[in-house]
């Protein structure tokens, strides 16, 4: 199960080196999926400010802004604040809403949810499945064939072209 061919060592010694984030986060892993419990004072020290407003004061970025709303790359999105995979590009979808939106996430605990009835709103809002961080709210009103839009902020994906 552990025995890789040169190759495949190679190419999982570079991914290595990309994992590791510009900032002194030590709890960014994309391969451990094991719950943090990190407290937001903790957070404060290793995130940037920017993601830490949006992932841990659940603020929004605002529409047309982020770095990911008309992105069309292949590849996987993991959570910015953790390293936790969320989703693929090809659930990626041209949304008018201004936020980058997913009809579907990686995997069914990728994401876990919560009521939000702030701002007068009955939503639904998602966090990531492995730090609990802020990252948008879910909408019935997707494409098919899930009928969801995943309504995501930029700021806390992080982003992997495929090879
Ligand atoms: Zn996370």
């Amino acid at each position: 199960m552990f025995q890789l061919n040169s190759a495949e060592l190679q190419s999982s010694q570079s991914n290595l080196k990309l994992e590791i984030p510009m900032n002194d986060n030590p709890y960014y892993s994309r391969t451990d999926t094991s719950k943090l419990s990190v407290t937001d004072e903790q957070w404060k020290k290793v995130l940037p400010e920017d993601v830490y407003y949006i992932a841990r004061k659940k603020g929004t970025e605002r529409a047309f802004t982020g770095k990911f709303w008309d992105f069309e790359g292949i590849g996987t999105y993991y959570c910015a604040v953790c390293g936790n995979k969320l989703f693929k590009s090809d659930s990626k979808f041209a949304s008018s809403c201004g936020w980058p939106s997913f009809f579907e996430t990686d995997r069914p605990g990728s994401v876990i949810y919560a009521d939000d009835t702030s701002h007068g709103m009955f939503r639904t809002e998602v966090m990531c499945g492995r730090c609990d961080s802020h990252l948008g709210h879910v909408f019935d009103d997707g494409p098919p064939p899930t009928g969801r839009r995943y309504c995501m902020n930029s700021i806390v994906l992080d982003f992997e072209p495929d090879k």
